[in-house]
C-alpha cells in the first residue's frame, strides 16, 4: 500500500517553527490569557476534499475573527451584494481591528475590522432576529461548512463580555450612524458568540476549501456559496484580512487570509486548496507568529503566491493506462503543489500491476520545486513497492532524477 509523503512533508514544516517561542497569548479576554500557548497544527484541504494534516490537529479553539469571512460570505448569500455594500465597504483600512472608523459615507471600512464584522453579523437572519435565532443561524451554517456540529464556547464569550467596551463603543458609534437596529449590547452579544464558535485546524482547512473551491464543499460536494459571493469574499480577506499586516502579507505570503486572536489563520488558494495554522503566541499586530512562519514557508515551498508568474493548469493526470507489462502515467501542464498532490492521490489510488511504471512527463512545462520533491518521492514509493520505475522526459523538465536516498530513476526514450 502506497502511502502519501504530504503528511511528513507538513510534519517537517511544523518541526522547522516549533522553535518560534516569541509573541504572547491573547490577554484582552481574560479567558484566552489562561489559553495553553503550546499547541501547533496545520491542515490542507483541498478543492477534490483530500484532507492533510500534523500536529495538534484536533484541539478546539475560538474561531474569533476567522468568524468575519465567513459571516460575510452568509450576509452576501443571503442579502445580496448591494444591502451588503450599502452597509458596510471594501477598502482596506491599514488601521487595527478594533479601530472606531468610519467611511465618508459613514460605512465601516471593510467586514474584516470589528465595525464592520458587528455590522455584518446584524444582517444575519434579519434585521428584527433575536441574538439567539442569529447565532443558531452562523453556528448551523459554520457546522455545515465544516460538516459536523460545532459549538459555542459560551464561557469565553461570557469572559469576553466581560471586557468589550471597546466593541461596545463601536456598536453605539454603528447605532448612532443609522449602520445598525439592534441595542448596542445585543449587537456586542451576537458577534461575540460568533466569535466564540470553536473549531479545529482541519475544521478550517475543510470550510476555507468551500471558498477556495467557489461554493460547493469539497466533500459532500453541496453548493452552500455562489462562486461570486466566494470571490467577493477573497478578494476582501486579501486587501484586509491580516489586520494592520496586510500588505505586508500580501507581498511576502500572496494567499487571502485571516488571522484570529486565539491563535487561528486561514489562507485560501482559489481554485486549489484551503489551509488552516494554529499556535496561540501572537505578534504585535495580533497575528500567530508560528502561523505566519507556516504560510511563509508553505507560499515559498509550494508557489502558492497569488501574483506569481508561474503558470497554474488543472487536470495534472491525464491518464493511468496499462500496456502489457508496462503502466503509463501521463502528465501535463505546470507541475506546482496541487498538480503533485493530484499525482499523489492518483498513484495511492491506483492498484499497479506488471513490472515496470513509466512516468510520461512529454506534455509537462515547468516544474514547481515542491512539485519535484512531491513527485519524485511518489515515484520512489512506487519503486519501493516493487515496481521499475522509469521517467520519459524528452524536453527534459525534470532537473534532477535523484531520489531521496540517492539512487537515480531510470530515463527511457
Ligand atoms: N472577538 C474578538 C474581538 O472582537 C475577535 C478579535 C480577533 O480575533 O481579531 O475583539
Amino acid at each position: 500500500m502506497l502511502t502519501m509523503p504530504i503528511p511528513e512533508y507538513l510534519s517537517e514544516i511544523l518541526d522547522n517553527v516549533r522553535a518560534h517561542t516569541s509573541g504572547e497569548v491573547a490577554d484582552y479576554i481574560p479567558e484566552l490569557k489562561s489559553a495553553n500557548p503550546h499547541p501547533l497544527a496545520v491542515a490542507l484541504c483541498t478543492v477534490d476534499g483530500h484532507i492533510y494534516s500534523s500536529g495538534d490537529d484536533e484541539i478546539e479553539f475560538t474561531m474569533q475573527s476567522i468568524s468575519k469571512p465567513f459571516a460575510y460570505a452568509l450576509a452576501l448569500q443571503e442579502c445580496g451584494p448591494t444591502e451588503v455594500f450599502a452597509a458596510v465597504a471594501v477598502e482596506p483600512s491599514g488601521e487595527a481591528f478594533n479601530e472606531l472608523s468610519l467611511d465618508g459615507e459613514n460605512r465601516p471600512m471593510n467586514p474584516m475590522i470589528n465595525a464592520g464584522a458587528i455590522a455584518i453579523n446584524q444582517l444575519i437572519n434579519g434585521a428584527d432576529s433575536t441574538v439567539e435565532d442569529r447565532v443558531e443561524k452562523l453556528r448551523k451554517y459554520f457546522s455545515e461548512l465544516a460538516g459536523r456540529e460545532l459549538t459555542i464556547d459560551r464561557v469565553l464569550a461570557e469572559s469576553e463580555l466581560g471586557a468589550a467596551d471597546r466593541n461596545m463603543s463601536i456598536a453605539h458609534m454603528l447605532r448612532n450612524y443609522g449602520v445598525i437596529e439592534d441595542e448596542a449590547h445585543d449587537a456586542v452579544l451576537s458577534y461575540t458568540l460568533q466569535c466564540a464558535i470553536k473549531v479545529t485546524a482541519r475544521d478550517l482547512a475543510v470550510m476555507t476549501a468551500t471558498l477556495a473551491a467557489g461554493g460547493t464543499h469539497p466533500i459532500t460536494g453541496k453548493k452552500l456559496l455562489d462562486a461570486r459571493v466566494c470571490r467577493l469574499t477573497l478578494s476582501v480577506m486579501a486587501s484586509a484580512g491580516m489586520y494592520d499586516e496586510a500588505g505586508q502579507w500580501l507581498s511576502t505570503v500572496g494567499i487571502p487570509a485571516k488571522s484570529g486572536v486565539a491563535g487561528g489563520l486561514i489562507g485560501i488558494l482559489p481554485g486549489q486548496l484551503g489551509i488552516a495554522t494554529f499556535s496561540p503566541r501572537l505578534n504585535a499586530k495580533g497575528n500567530s507568529v508560528r502561523g505566519v512562519e507556516i504560510f511563509k514557508q508553505l507560499s515559498d515551498d509550494m508557489g502558492l503566491h497569488l501574483m506569481s508568474t508561474e503558470p497554474v493548469s488543472g487536470h495534472a493526470v491525464r491518464s493511468i493506462t496499462r500496456e502489457g507489462d508496462t503502466t503509463f502515467i501521463r502528465m501535463q501542464g505546470a507541475m506546482n503543489f496541487s498538480a503533485s498532490e493530484s499525482f499523489l492521490h492518483a498513484i495511492v489510488e491506483h492498484k499497479f500491476q506488471g513490472n515496470l511504471v513509466v512516468l510520461d512527463l512529454s506534455r509537462v512545462l515547468t516544474f514547481h520545486s515542491v512539485a519535484i520533491r512531491m513527485i519524485k518521492e511518489g515515484l520512489k514509493r512506487i519503486r519501493d513497492a516493487g515496481f521499475e520505475v522509469a521517467i520519459l522526459d524528452p524536453d527534459d523538465v525534470l532537473p534532477d532524477v535523484r531520489f531521496s536516498d540517492g539512487t537515480v530513476c531510470s530515463q527511457i526514450t
